[in-house]
């Protein structure tokens, strides 16, 4: 295992690049999940983003849908169900998400090595050029390196922000200075992480490597080394011959975390599945089986691993009933809303004509993402005879909001209770809002 990073003594890991059946399903997932991470933010439905979280407006744009504030909840529940299937897959799949999915994997995997192997060689060559001295061909090797890291930072920034800014006014200088500074913030995070961090972000920063523990147990998905076939080791070909394990160390120079498998499960582990590539080379060249794979604890003491097992019954129970929540606010998520309240100050004044008048609040607020601006007309039902209202003229383009006041009129009356329940309507084409308040008359 590598050295400790905040104990200053850190042993920087050579990667030596491998190839074989995980790496091909690495390109794989990697290339799709960097083309949903570009792609999507380009992405328009119904002339908006497919997907934005547009933070200063406080809205989320969703597959033609809006999301304002007031979906804090539905939002929320998102983010359960997000949490609950990745719970839910870890304790059946051990960290694949590491593996295979994680954003800093693939960049690493995608960008980082193939430029460090790109100007520098392959492992003996990298180690080669960081103990020589400093010539000029280092020095242009190092800084062709870290430029073309930098570049891949700012890639991966400005696509990270675009997910919040929107690309095209990204890319088109149009968003505002605070995304450019945090596209910029983040470039430098970025190429701290690809160009020296690396491997420790997931040692020692990583959240969720954290909990690791607590969401796998002996069914779950690892990376094993076979003792029972690999031990015990000794380079040679009486070894090979034996199917044990030839302390070639290909598992452990190929590791990106700098571990050794051998020693058994570690929780710095991502579970690439480089060292199988690693060893399915040795020993699958040679004709005998791989000494390490994916397996459980389980499996290796001769049980059948269960799918369905207390804790992925329980993560799978909280994921259908995110989703079921999910499916339901969705179903009854308003295209408009709308509210009102009291004008702040007395309950009503008396005109000079003896006339009662209330005065409301209303909001209204368009969640439909449409092209062309949508008319609100207002109504008010259980007004005593005689009484009027008025309200301004409401039209809102697409996530508009406006505050109107509304004034309703009661003509003198002795009779009137002092207390009147009516109800406020407000007409969309999509349909209608109606809100409860109440009128309040002086008591005669
Ligand atoms: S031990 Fe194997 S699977 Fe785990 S991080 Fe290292 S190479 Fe990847
Ligand atoms: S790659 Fe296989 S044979 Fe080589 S050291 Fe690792 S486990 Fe042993």
């Amino acid at each position: 295992m590598s050295e400790g990073f905040f104990d200053g003594n850190r042993r920087w890991v050579y990667t030596q690049s491998v190839q074989g059946r995980f790496q091909r399903l690495h390109r794989w997932s990697g290339r799709v999940l960097l083309a949903f991470l570009v792609g999507i933010p380009w992405v328009s439905v119904a002339g908006h983003p497919a997907v934005q979280f547009d933070i200063p407006g406080r809205r989320v744009y969703a597959l033609g849908t809006i999301f304002t504030t007031s979906d804090g909840f539905l939002l929320a529940l998102f983010g359960f169900l997000a949490a609950f299937s990745l719970f839910f897959f870890t304790s059946l799949f051990g960290r694949l998400w590491c593996g295979y999915a994680c954003p800093q994997t693939v960049f690493l995997e995608e960008f980082a090595r193939p430029i460090d192997r790109f100007f520098e060689g392959d492992r003996s060559q990298r180690k080669s050029l960081d103990a020589g001295d400093w010539t000029a061909s280092k020095v242009a090797r190092k800084a062709g390196k870290y430029l073309a890291l930098l570049a891949v930072s700012a890639f991966a920034s400005t696509s990270f922000v675009s997910w919040f800014s929107g690309a095209h006014d990204l890319y088109t200088l149009q968003a505002g200075s605070t995304a450019y500074g945090i596209t910029a913030a983040f470039t430098l995070m970025w190429f701290a992480d690809l160009a020296w961090f690396r491997e420790q972000f997931c040692n020692y920063l990583c959240p969720y490597a954290r909990f690791q523990g607590a969401l796998c147990d002996d069914e779950s998905l690892v990376v094993r080394y076979d003792t029972k076939l690999g031990e015990p080791r000794a380079p040679g070909k009486a070894s090979l011959a034996e199917n044990h394990c030839i302390d070639c160390k290909k598992c452990v120079t190929t590791c990106p975390q700098g571990i050794d498998i051998r020693d058994g499960f570690q929780l710095e582990c991502i579970m690439c599945g480089r060292c199988i590539d690693a060893c399915d080379g040795v020993m699958g060249k040679a004709g005998k089986q791989s000494l390490i794979e994916y397996n459980t604890q389980a499996a290796v003491t001769g049980a059948k691993p269960r799918l369905i097992r207390p804790r992925t019954v329980a993560y799978l129970t909280l994921m259908l009933a995110a989703t079921t929540g999910i499916v339901a606010m969705l179903a009854l998520h308003q295209p408009m809303e709308a509210s009102v309240s009291r004008s702040p100050g007395p309950l009503w004044t008396v005109d000079t004509d003896g006339w009662v008048r209330n005065t409301f609040l209303l909001d209204v607020t368009n969640n439909e993402a449409v092209d062309t601006p949508v008319k609100y007309t207002v109504t008010v039902t259980g007004l005593p005879e005689g009484a009027v209202f008025d309200v301004p003229e409401i039209v809102l383009g697409t996530t508009q909001h406006r505050r109107v006041p509304l004034i309703v009129r009661v003509p003198p009356n002795a009779n009137i209770p002092h207390h009147i329940p009516v109800h406020v309507v407000v007409h969309a084409p999509a349909g209608d809002v109606v809100r409860e308040t109440s009128l309040k008359i002086p008591r005669s």
